[in-house]
């Protein structure tokens, strides 16, 4: 790490205490633009990295709701609308029980750099709330959807804030979100992405994470002068952005060889059929586990990075990939990681992959396909327009490879280039660029 990189994380560490997921997010950006920032003397005198790491605003809010017992819970809410000077603040929204101010600074702040790496006029936020939506009734979640969005209604809208979707909260959830939106504000105008497509949705949102994800993959890959065809690929989740991962994996002529949820992993040693996945996506559907599934072999409390895979896929969560997990890829020859999550890999994990000259694509990058489509979905809403799915699958894999191709063009010299540098630095320049513009902003 350089002494500029060291100083920027040690003032910011200061500010921000006990946010280790946040710190993490940031001391990546800090390292992957180091020795680009120490040379440009007005950004640093703007104190731009400084000010980009601090959220325009955090709003925090108590959701009171009724349960089916007629007792009354509370759980705590946030927005945290990190940076719009791209465009009105983009992001998801998380509803599970270890969702917290520091995770939620963490994927605001990697959600500037996602949405900066799209080219579309997108700020970066996110926000969601500690409420564990398992076990919970569909009256229930219909209750803290309606009274989560009775605080959010003041703080967005389409020139403003557009959240979406993110772990928890899947289409059910923003439909319910967004129907309470036009109650209270009697305006139908988008101010939600991933809505369903006959009321205002955009074809292929729902796919557009894991088969983005596979698009860069693919281009990634074809690149570096290797093929997708026929490699074995480890993929963990089991939610939106996992299966849809699989599906175009498969699509791709891959051998899909896992799935997973937090409680084990279902290993398919011969590969996953088309068939299989269909009656996977079923059950999971109707909220079944992989654990009661009959097709493939579920092993209880293991993750899907002991297999002998060429490319890993993780699509659960932040951090689900370790050092451990990380020596094991390596040994068993693993050429390619495409990161579906934000943040799977930790920190140790991250810099065994790189000095081992691994490809590593980051979230920001290859899984963008997601807030590309809600982009897509806001252009749609306001023409009062539906493309159709071949469109908007057609637009989503240019810009996962205008994104792929503009993260290979940065100036870092090719014997340094990391994908995840790449990614950094192009999104980086973009954004400072805005600020450096705006003064005092
Ligand atoms: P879902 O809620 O649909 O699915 C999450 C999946 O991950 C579930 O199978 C869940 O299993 C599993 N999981 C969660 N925590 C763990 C854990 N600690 N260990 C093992 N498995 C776990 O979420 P999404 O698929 O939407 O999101 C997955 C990731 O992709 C997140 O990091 C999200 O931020 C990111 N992402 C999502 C986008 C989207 O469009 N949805 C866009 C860009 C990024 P279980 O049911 O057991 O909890």
């Amino acid at each position: 790490m350089t002494n500029i990189c060291d100083k920027l994380i040690e003032e910011i560490e200061a500010l921000n205490q006990n946010q280790p997921e946040f710190l993490q997010a940031v001391t990546e950006v800090s390292t992957s633009i180091s020795n680009w920032y120490s040379q440009q003397d007005e950004l640093q005198r703007a104190r731009v990295f400084q000010r980009l790491a601090e959220p325009d605003r955090i709003i925090s809010f108590r959701i009171s709701w009724r349960d089916d017992q007629g007792v009354i819970q509370h759980n705590r809410g946030w927005r945290v609308q990190f940076s719009h000077a791209l465009g009105p603040y983009k992001g998801g929204l998380r509803f599970s029980p270890d969702v917290t101010e520091s995770v939620l600074k963490f994927l605001g702040f990697e959600q500037i750099f996602k949405n900066s790496l799209t080219g579309l006029p997108m700020g970066g936020a996110k926000g969601g709330s500690n409420f564990n939506p398992k076990g919970k009734s569909p009256s229930e979640i219909e209750r803290f959807c309606h009274s989560f969005m009775t605080e959010l209604v003041r703080h967005i809208g389409p020139d403003v804030d557009v959240p979406a979707g993110d772990i928890g909260v899947g289409e059910r959830e923003i439909s319910l979100l967004y129907g309470h939106y036009l109650r209270l504000s009697n305006k139908w105008h988008g101010a939600l992405t991933g809505k369903g497509c006959s009321f205002g949705g955009s074809a292929v949102r729902t796919e557009a994470t894991g088969y983005g994800c596979v698009y860069f993959c693919c281009r990634m890959l074809a690149h570096n002068n290797e093929g997708f065809e026929g490699k074995r690929v480890a993929i963990s989740g089991a939610g939106n952005v996992a299966l849809h991962a699989a599906e175009k994996a498969l699509d791709m002529g891959a051998t899909v060889i896992s799935l997973s949820d937090s409680d084990g992993v279902l290993i398919f040693e011969d590969g996953m059929k088309e068939d299989d996945l269909e009656r996977i996506k079923a059950f999971r559907g109707e909220g079944g586990r992989l654990s009661d599934s009959s097709i493939g072999s579920f092993h209880d409390g293991e993750k899907p990075w002991s297999l002998d895979s060429d490319i890993a896929i993780p699509c659960a969560t932040q951090n689900e990939l370790d050092g451990d997990d990380a020596r094991n890829l390596v040994d068993a020859g693993l050429i390619a990681i495409c990161e579906g999550a934000n943040m799977p890999l930790t920190a140790e994990a991250s810099s065994l992959i790189r000095e081992n000259g691994i490809l590593h694509a980051p979230g920001k990058a290859s899984n963008a396909g997601g807030v590309a489509v809600s982009g897509l979905e806001r252009s749609q809403n306001a023409l009062r327009r539906s493309w159709s799915a071949d469109r908007v699958d057609k637009e989503l894999r240019e810009i996962m490879t205008s994104i792929h191709d503009e993260i290979v063009g940065t100036d870092i010299e090719q014997e340094n280039f990391s994908y995840v540098d790449g990614a950094n630095l192009a999104a980086f320049k973009r954004v400072a660029s805005a600020f450096q513009a705006y003064g005092a902003f």
